[in-house]
């Protein structure tokens, strides 16, 4: 069965969408640890990160890293954290946090973002790719 996150890059799930390449997809964060959280995906589903051929996973860091330049121009903070953890989907994502305090990084506190600020906060990403 497609994961969620096949499902969002097929279009099948809603998602406020951040960049995408032949191989890639990043979206934010519908639960974010801080506003402009965003996940890196490569469109090929594969479960865990390390079972990544070397070449997919060096275009995957490139793709993340590239979004992740644009998130910290984007959004005011210390630092971009980048990180690859968690148990619930079972579809290679790399986590990019603008951190403002380590607390961003627990995936304890949430942020409770509208509709709007979403959208808000991914047109401004979207405009710093570019
Ligand atoms: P993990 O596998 O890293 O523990 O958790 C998956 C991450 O994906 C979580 O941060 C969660 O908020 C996010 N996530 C789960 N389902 C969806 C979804 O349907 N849309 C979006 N945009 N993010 C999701």
């Amino acid at each position: 069965m497609a994961s969620i996150f096949t499902k969002i890059i097929n279009g099948d799930i809603p998602c406020y969408k951040i960049a995408e390449d032949d191989d890639h997809f990043a979206f934010l964060d519908i639960n974010p640890n801080a506003k402009g959280h965003t996940l890196c995906v490569p469109k090929k589903e594969v479960d865990k990160i390390l079972d990544m051929d070397e070449a997919s996973y060096m275009k995957l860091m490139a793709f993340s890293r590239k979004v992740g330049l644009a998130l910290e121009k984007a959004v005011p903070c210390k630092r971009v954290g980048m990180t690859v953890i968690g148990l619930e989907v079972p579809h290679v994502h790399v986590h990019l946090i603008p951190l403002q305090s380590m607390a961003n990084a627990t995936f304890q506190h949430k942020e409770n973002l509208t509709p709007e600020a979403f959208e808000k906060v991914a047109e401004e990403i979207r405009a710093a790719l570019t």
